[in-house]
């Protein structure tokens, strides 16, 4: 899977980024045309969607550096990588998912619906898929290790973790950035209903923001214009794949536990343009 580039030493590879060390010390980190689903790697890849996320990270990084430094070191990235791979500094991650929610789906709403609070945050009563809460919540979960979901975690145990300190240092830059963006992106006609950040550390211990930020695969991003209350919103991340999976179409028996079966030409399609779609709207940039 790795690829031969010059100068680069393979590191890691996760479901969609490969990640190399450089000359220095930095990472040149790859976003991969792979998408995955259900925890799966999908085949085949969408195209130019390493692309469209890396740009896209790249624009939020701009829009949030006065609320915290970021990792970008430089976007000259060898040839055979341009336009997909960014050289980043190499920090000390935190091993938290930083998750900020403002708005209430998928597993929170099933939290929701059976104990009337959201990862341990109690919430009003009447609320309904794709309701806006009252203040965003910061639920953090552990980074599971390859192949192991990620699990929710209370702030309690993110503080024994990496100490109290820590802990609420990365749940203010959460709220904050959460606030900044969703922010910009509804003046863009965007929902920004939930995201996850990774942070790390500099040697001197500054936090700083790290991994991508504010993409499709890490966000929930819904079009404001057809927003519904009482119902899944078309979103502008994988749900269209995810949809197409379940379906009966797909001929996939997602309890199976094998792998899905190839996406059709369509679907592929379907799906770039989901992409591209979400990263111009935002940025008011084409692709
Ligand atoms: P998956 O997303 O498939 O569950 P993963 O999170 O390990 O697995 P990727 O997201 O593809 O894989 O890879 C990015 C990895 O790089 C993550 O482990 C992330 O924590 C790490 N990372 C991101 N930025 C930095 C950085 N500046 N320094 C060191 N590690 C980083
Ligand atoms: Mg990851």
């Amino acid at each position: 899977m790795p690829l031969d580039i010059p100068g680069a030493r393979h590191l890691h590879s996760g479901k969609v980024r490969d990640l190399y060390e450089v000359d220095g010390g930095n990472l040149l980190m790859v976003a991969s045309d792979r998408i995955s689903a259900f925890d799966f790697v999908l085949t085949p890849g969408i195209p130019d969607k390493g692309e469209i996320l890396t740009r896209m990270s790249l624009w939020w990084f701009d829009q949030l550096s006065d609320i915290v430094p970021n990792h970008v070191v430089s976007t000259s990235v060898p040839e055979r990588v341009r336009g997909r791979a960014l050289i980043v500094e190499k920090l000390q991650m935190f091993p938290v998912e930083c998750v900020a929610r403002g708005y209430l789906t998928g597993s929170g709403l099933i939290d929701y619906d059976a104990n009337g609070e959201v990862c341990g945050v109690p919430l009003p009563a009447g609320l309904v898929d794709g309701s806006r809460l009252p203040e965003p919540i910061f639920p953090p979960a552990t980074k599971a290790e390859m192949g192991e979901h990620d699990e929710n975690v209370s702030f309690e145990q993110v503080t024994a973790t990496i100490g109290a300190e820590s802990a609420e240092t990365l749940r203010d830059l959460t709220l904050r950035i959460y606030a900044r963006a969703e922010e910009i992106a509804r003046s863009r006609g965007i929902i920004l209903a939930d995201t996850k950040l990774e942070f790390g550390t500099r040697p001197d211990g500054t936090v700083v923001l790290g991994d991508e930020v504010l993409t499709p695969d890490s966000s929930r991003f819904w079009p404001a214009d057809s927003y519904q209350l009482g119902r899944a919103q078309p979103s502008y991340d994988k749900q269209y794949v995810r949809n197409w999976l379940i379906s009966t179409e797909s001929g996939w028996d997602r309890a199976g536990n094998r792998q899905p079966p190839s996406l059709p030409a369509e679907v592929v399609d379907r799906t770039r343009e989901r992409y591209v779609q979400a990263y111009e709207q935002l940025t008011g940039e084409s692709f």
